[in-house]
């Protein structure tokens, strides 16, 4: 029986691929534009770290997270997100030793046990930034900027940014108890998931999907009504900060954000023309984080962007992405001779840079020359045994439909010189 990829993931096949990679030189470039570097950690963690750094009371940690014992009976974790590595790894390193802040991006694949749909996979890949060891204000907008201005460079439209503070653990505690006693009254309407979290998170009742819950919390007091005179400085600023960048946002009081760790700022990115799923980015403050998990007292804020779902909304905005493919170059051979000296030719213009695709398969002179039509080769050297006899080559130029002959020593500087400048023959 013929064995299927596992549900919930994908196989990005040549044709796709190139729009990944696209995507991937986007993310490198504007991040080096904003400085930051790269960081890479490992696929696979200890459950401990997610368990303390996403939060117990959460979905991930509660129902989606891949975890096996490994041989060594060691309970390990597919990484579902990013944040909690990146701080371990901070935490390991010591990289608050060195210059603050630090300013990291990643990129790379997560796993969550979902129920699987458009836009929601079980492997999917996540490209995102953490900044480490600034409180101030002016970095939340900085992230966020970076975040719309690379948006914008993909030419997405229609999005909305919605922004909101949950507060710092002083204010949270004063909304907790106000949200609490709100929320006493209307326990039993409450879905089952909600009803735990009546104690152990009363704040996630507020981000609940079940469109009751969502009913009832409709008057419920919001984290901006209890926000200690700090919070509410900080707030301020960001905000203003945001409309400096021209960046048009939108107050979600609402919006709290699925992990336990944030604090004051958090955002999300909403895409149109996606279906349900239309959440392409969550981000937001951290500042408890690489203490929960050993390190120094370290503010830190991030975000993650989807990219299947980026590429979900450009393909539905039918935003092109631009596959510049360079010219190549299909060396044709009739005979065994001249198989050889072509294989020989090959390598040569490979060893200048310049793509080369020989037959492979023993195809017929004519053949060869749909093959090369077929993998998009511009120019095709013709090499048979009357050419090799003469010391020539023939060069077919398959866009124009002409040919010239080429004495065989002058046939690199030729390849080169039509190649930078599109000679035509
Ligand atoms: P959602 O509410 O859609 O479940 P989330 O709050 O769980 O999203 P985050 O953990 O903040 O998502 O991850 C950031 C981004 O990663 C999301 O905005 C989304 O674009 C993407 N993402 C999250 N889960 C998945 C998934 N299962 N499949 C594809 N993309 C995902
Ligand atoms: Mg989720």
């Amino acid at each position: 029986m013929l064995i299927k990829r596992p549900k919930g993931t994908q196989d990005i096949i040549p044709g796709t691929i190139e729009k990944w990679h696209f995507l991937e030189e986007q993310i490198r470039k504007i991040c080096q534009e904003y400085g930051y570097q790269e960081i890479r950690t490992p696929v696979f963690e200890a459950t401990e770290l997610f368990q303390r750094g996403v939060g117990e009371t959460t979905d991930i940690v509660n129902k989606e997270m891949y975890t096996f014992l490994d041989k060594g009976q060691r309970s390990i974790t597919l990484r579902p997100e990013g944040t909690a590595s990146i701080c371990r790894a901070y935490v390991e390193n010591k990289l608050y030793a060195q210059t603050l802040p630090v300013k990291l991006y990643y990129l790379g694949p997560m796993f969550r046990y979902e129920n699987t749909q458009a836009g929601r996979y079980r492997q999917f890949h996540q490209f995102g930034i953490e900044v480490l060891g600034v409180e101030n204000p002016l970095v939340d907008a900085e992230v966020i900027q970076l975040l719309w201005d690379f948006l914008q460079r993909l030419g997405l439209q229609g999005l909305e940014v919605h922004i909101n503070s949950v507060g710092c653990s002083h204010c949270r505690a004063v909304h907790r108890e106000k949200l609490q006693t709100f929320l006493e009254d209307r326990k039993d309407k409450l879905c089952s998931d909600c009803q735990s979290r009546l104690e152990r998170n009363p704040l996630r009742i507020l981000d609940c999907k079940n469109k009751n819950c969502q009913a009832l919390t409709v008057e419920a007091p919001t984290t901006l009504d209890t926000l200690c005179p700090d919070c509410q400085e900080h707030w301020e600023s960001v905000q203003h900060y945001l409309k400096m960048g021209d960046i048009s946002f939108k107050i979600n009081p609402k919006l709290v954000r699925g992990l336990d760790y944030y604090q004051k700022t958090a955002f999300e990115v909403m895409a149109k023309g996606i279906g349900a799923q239309s959440a392409i980015c969550g981000g937001g403050r951290y500042d408890g984080l690489v203490e929960e998990i050993g390190g120094p007292s370290t503010p830190g804020i991030g975000f993650a962007v989807g990219l299947e779902r980026i590429l979900a909304a450009m393909q539905s905005q039918k935003i092109e992405i631009e596959c510049t493919d360079k010219t190549s170059v299909m060396v044709a051979v009739l005979g065994d001779k001249a198989r050889q000296v072509g294989f020989q030719l090959a390598n040569q213009l490979r060893q200048r840079g310049i793509i080369a695709f020989m037959d492979l398969m023993g195809r017929s002179l004519k053949s060869q020359m749909k093959y090369a039509d077929r993998v998009g080769s511009r120019y095709v050297l013709i090499l048979g045994e009357e050419e090799l006899e003469k010391g020539i080559i023939i060069v077919r130029d398959m866009k124009l439909g002409d040919q010239k002959e080429i004495a065989k020593a002058d046939l690199i500087e030729f390849i080169q010189n039509i190649d930078s400048s599109e000679f035509e023959i």
